[in-house]
């Protein structure tokens, strides 16, 4: 059994990139269908005050921190140190490096028109081989899902990308995942597509590897401010819930 390492009783499973891109590879081949979060701060406190979202959390079968506030986080409280910090992003990087040989089929949905198709042409070109299926933007209406649906199960995918933000990809994949017939894993994945797509940049590695990714991103988009001033206020809940126990 996976260590787990609860965050404000979020439960974070304890591995590292490869570990957890092992995990993605092993879904694939399994029969049933899992689900892959990787909640920051920001997601650790929206499930605070939302109880589907943090039931949907609890039950993941795979959930690694986005975030260098949550791997911090698991350095205040007590009961087990978080390994590394996860990103979604590069999480989905790394399964697309093997790809090719394993018979992954990706589907992309979510983000703005054109984006999903022009991140699937982007990784076309950094990962040659590799096959996406289908995409579709994420700005439909409640009453299309069930068109979605079906294209997903005619393109055979058996791996889905959900970038619909936080908790609307949630939500989505909780409620829909029973309905698809050959995805074996769905990866709420955030802004990635805007980034596969070249429509956002990560920040350059050095900020990646100090963990200041965040501040790039406030510098770039000062207006993320309202978003990151969530953070002080979890690191003070984590503290004042030092005693948290697995
Ligand atoms: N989005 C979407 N449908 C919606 C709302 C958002 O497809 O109804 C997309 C949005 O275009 C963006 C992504 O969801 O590509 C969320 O990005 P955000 O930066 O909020 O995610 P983060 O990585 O910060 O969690």
């Amino acid at each position: 059994m996976q260590e787990k390492i609860e965050v404000l009783g979020v439960p974070f499973d304890n591995v590292t990139m490869n570990e957890a891109a092992t995990r993605v590879s092993q879904f694939v081949a399994s029969p049933e269908v899992h689900t892959v979060f990787t909640p920051n701060p920001e997601i650790i406190m929206l499930a605070k005050k939302n109880e589907k979202l943090f039931a949907i959390l609890k039950k993941a079968s795979l959930v690694v921190p986005d975030g260098i506030g949550v791997v911090i986080a698991s350095k205040i409280r007590k009961g087990g140190i978080l390994k590394e910090r996860v990103a979604g992003y590069d999480l989905v990087q790394n399964t697309m490096k093997q790809a090719a040989g394993k018979g992954y089929k990706y589907y992309f949905l979510g983000s703005k028109p054109g984006v999903a198709k022009e991140a699937a042409k982007q990784m076309a070109i950094t990962y040659p081989g590799i096959q996406i299926v289908g995409t579709h933007d994420g700005y439909f209406k409640p009453e299309e899902t069930f068109d979605i649906i079906e294209d997903i199960n005619k393109s055979k995918a058996n791996i889905l990308l959900v970038a619909l933000g936080a908790p609307k990809q949630e939500i989505w994949i909780d409620e829909n995942k029973h309905l698809l017939k050959h995805v074996k894993v769905l990866i709420g994945v955030g802004g990635s597509l805007d980034v596969m797509a070249g429509v956002a940049k990560r920040a350059p590695l050095l900020f990646q590897k100090t963990g200041l990714e965040w501040f790039y991103r406030l510098m770039k988009q000062p207006t993320r401010i309202t978003r990151m001033m969530v953070l002080p206020q979890f690191l003070i809940e984590v503290m004042l819930n030092k005693e948290e126990k697995k």
